[in-house]
């Protein structure tokens, strides 16, 4: 993962990473200011990433279903979330 930068979802820019004093981690995007814990921004960037690959992989599917006249395949529902930060390159 580490060729992925974590971004903030509204600037598409990557964050900063602060460290205080007492070893607490923080992101901070430099654009709009937007802070969270270090892990809570993870969360969110890799529940992103793994959202973005499944949509990818439903878009192929239909692609190849789309193709043949034996595979029937019907869309994939899946909620739209929002998210805090995303993942780079995903
Ligand atoms: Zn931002």
């Amino acid at each position: 993962m580490s060729e992925h930068s974590v971004q903030c979802e509204c600037c598409r820019v990557n964050v900063q990473l602060i460290k205080q004093d007492d070893g607490a981690e923080f992101v901070r995007c430099p654009s709009c200011g937007k802070t969270a814990g270090r892990e809570e921004a993870l969360e969110s960037a890799k529940a992103y990433a793994v959202e973005a690959v499944a949509r990818q992989l439903d878009a192929q599917i239909r692609e190849i279903a789309r193709k043949s006249k034996f595979i029937k395949s019907k869309p994939a529902q899946r909620p739209v979330r929002d998210y805090a930060w995303i993942l780079e390159g995903v």
